[in-house]
């Protein structure tokens, strides 16, 4: 090997291609439709002063000792950087975490009608405020605000881009300039930094606190509201439970009180679910239907969570609360694409259909029993034998996520994985790196895999990656 020495001109450093020449060579010629002129040339600079800081430091590899041996490593790294650069992008991934609606992994993954509608409709041009009728102009979102109000018997609804923007949209409408009152109990933080406290400042609503953390009463309403009263707030904790000694008037008999003081009830329900879901055990989700029969006059919630949609914020509420909401310009700001809209309308229908728990994958996820899930784990297992992994069928939890339901954890078999040779960190990191990336558990220095939110398809690839994997 040729060593580099700075000082005296080392052959070496005459030897070393210049950027230019990276950029005439056969990787960087294809690397160059891939990802475009400019970006090639500037991942080129780097790779280029990289091996020459390398070499100019001693470090340089025996087998670089010609100028086409340089050549040849800068041509590897700069399809390594590019391919780096790849992986980094939004990808797809396998979710073997258990975790129903994981936010770092996009929350709710869609219904196939959903699928459809959003290749099928949505990504050309399509009908979102064009009347086929007339053949004069439309009005966007029609069909999902006719949908939600059926669904959840509402006088009527409006869609907006996530759930923090309807609350925001509702406070500053219906409330900005005065007051609304809240319990302490309900200032809380959900995931995602939406904080309860901050969306009432950044609205220009005052916050008037009533109760204590654990119990508040209806008569601590009663007597905090004053002139300047716009709004009773009710807010889901969502992903928060106090437990024990605790008290908090119904929504019914908030809904009383409201109208007897001539001001507003909103609530911000979270998650909200469309059908009730205590029979797969989520007894406290609020149930939409129910707060919009119970009195609320505005009621706020994600379509991305149980529902099983896409990002958006659904309100619902009576006819003369949801026009004032429309009518403000705040809602040209949040307002949701045809994207959107075609993936509720399709999920929407779903529940129309009574058909959400097998069409939604959220509720379909959900509704699957241990005992669905100890047979997919068995068959999947039988067809890893002989693998050389070390596997075993334990007992376990999977999780709601995304902010609901803390304490529901139901009930799962895990696939418990080990690689001789290689720690739990190692084998996840690999899982991790592969195409697609499978996101796993590790629970007790073994990787766990939870079937329940592997869809059925994306089973044979797991098992392609288990397999490549050994
Ligand atoms: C999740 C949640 C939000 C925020 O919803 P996004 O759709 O993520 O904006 C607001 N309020 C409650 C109660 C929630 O659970």
């Amino acid at each position: 090997m040729i060593s580099a020495d700075k000082k005296s001109g080392s052959p070496l450093l005459l030897l070393i291609p210049s950027v230019d020449a990276l950029l005439r060579s056969e990787t960087a010629d294809w690397l160059q439709v891939e990802c475009g002129e400019r970006y090639v040339s500037s991942l080129a600079k780097t790779v280029a002063a990289d091996v020459r800081a390398e070499i100019y430091g001693g470090a340089a590899g025996a087998t670089w000792d010609t100028r086409e041996a340089i050549l040849a490593e800068m041509e590897k790294r700069l399809e390594k950087a590019w391919n780096a650069e790849k992986r980094s992008g939004q990808r797809r991934v396998i979710n073997a975490t258990g975790v129903i609606v994981h936010t770092n992994l996009g929350r709710a993954p869609l219904s196939d009608a959903a699928k459809a509608a959003l290749v099928g409709n949505a990504s050309g041009y399509c009908t979102l405020e064009y009347d086929l009728e007339t053949g004069g102009r439309g009005k966007r979102g029609n069909k999902v605000e006719r949908l939600l109000a059926e669904l959840t018997g509402a006088g009527a609804a409006l869609v907006v881009n996530n759930c923090a923007a309807a609350a925001y949209l509702v406070l500053t409408v219906l409330a900005s300039g005065g007051e609304a009152i809240i319990s302490r109990g309900e200032l809380v933080e959900i995931g995602g930094d939406f904080r309860v406290p901050d969306v009432l400042a950044q609205s220009g609503t005052v916050l008037r606190e009533v109760g204590t953390t654990n119990r508040t009463k209806l008569k601590d309403y009663e007597k905090a509201v004053n002139d300047n009263t716009r709004i009773l707030l009710k807010v889901h904790p969502s992903n928060y439970r106090i437990v024990g000694f605790t008290a908090a008037p119904t929504l019914r008999d908030l809904a009383g009180l409201a109208r007897s003081k001539g001001v507003l009830l909103y609530e911000d329900a979270g998650s909200g679910a469309l059908i009730d879901l205590k029979k797969h055990g989520l007894a406290d989700e609020p149930v939409i239907s129910r707060s919009v029969s119970a009195g609320a006059d505005v009621v706020t919630f994600s379509g991305d969570k149980l529902l099983g949609g896409c990002q958006s914020g659904l309100i619902v509420g009576s006819r003369e609360v949801i026009e004032r909401l429309r009518k403000h310009p705040l809602y040209r700001v949040l307002r949701a694409d045809k994207l959107a809209y075609a993936v509720l309308e399709a999920t929407l229908r779903s529940y129309a259909r009574e058909t959400a728990v097998r069409e939604v994958p959220v509720l379909r996820m959900l509704a699957m029993t241990k005992e669905e899930i100890a047979k997919r784990a068995d068959d999947f297992v039988s067809k890893l034998e002989g693998s050389g992994l070390n596997i075993e069928l334990i007992h376990g939890h999977s999780a709601i996520g995304g902010g609901a339901a803390p304490a529901v954890q139901p009930e799962t078999v895990l696939i418990a994985l080990e690689k001789p040779g290689l720690s739990a960190e190692e084998l996840e990191k690999k899982l991790r790196a592969s195409d697609p990336p499978v996101i796993a558990r590790i629970e007790n220095d073994r990787v766990v895999i939870d079937l329940r939110t592997v869809g059925e398809p994306e089973q044979e690839k797991l098992l392609k990656i288990l397999t490549d994997i050994v």
